[in-house]
C-alpha cells in the first residue's frame, strides 16, 4: 500500500514519534512525504520515504495527483489547525480529493492510530476498491 506522511511544523514531532512507534507497520509500504516532513521521518524513524517537495513549494499537490492517478491508497496529515497557512488552497484540495477517490484520511494522531492499527485487517470494502482498480491497470 501507498502511504503518504504530511505534518505542518508544530505537527512535526508528532509524526516522528508516529513513525517511530509503528515503524514495524510503516516498515511494509511504500511510504512518501512532503519535503521536511520526509527528511525527518527518513532521518529520525529510519524509514524509507520517497520524497515530494515541501508543502508550501506544491508538495501537497503532488500527493494529490498521486491520488488523482489512484497511486496513494492512504493519508496520514497531521495538521496544525491554531496556525494559518499560507497553501490552504492546496490543503483543501487534497482532503477533498481523499474524499472524492475514497481515500483514508488522518488528520491527526488520534485518528492515524486507529488507521495504522487497522491496515492489518482484511475485510474493509475500500481495500477491496483498491484491489480491484489495480487489477484493471
Ligand atoms: P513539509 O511540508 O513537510 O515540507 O514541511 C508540509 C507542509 O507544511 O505542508
Amino acid at each position: 500500500m501507498n502511504i503518504a506522511l504530511i505534518a505542518h511544523d508544530k505537527k512535526k514531532d508528532d509524526i516522528i514519534r508516529f513513525s517511530q512507534k509503528y515503524h514495524s507497520v510503516l516498515s511494509k509500504h511504500e511510504l512518501f512525504a512532503t519535503g521536511t516532513t520526509g527528511m525527518r521521518i527518513a532521518d529520525e524513524a529510519d524509514l524509507k520515504v520517497t520524497r515530494f517537495q515541501s508543502g508550501p513549494l506544491g508538495g501537497d499537490q503532488q500527493i494529490g495527483s498521486k491520488i488523482a492517478n489512484e497511486e496513494m491508497h492512504m493519508v496520514v496529515f497531521f495538521r496544525d489547525p491554531l496556525t494559518a497557512q499560507p497553501h490552504e488552497p492546496d490543503i483543501s484540495a487534497l482532503l477533498r480529493l481523499c474524499d472524492v477517490h475514497q481515500i483514508p484520511v488522518a488528520t491527526n494522531l488520534a485518528m492515524a492510530e486507529i488507521m495504522i492499527q487497522a491496515l492489518d485487517h482484511k475485510d474493509f470494502e475500500w481495500k477491496n476498491i483498491i484491489e480491484k482498480n489495480r487489477k484493471q491497470e
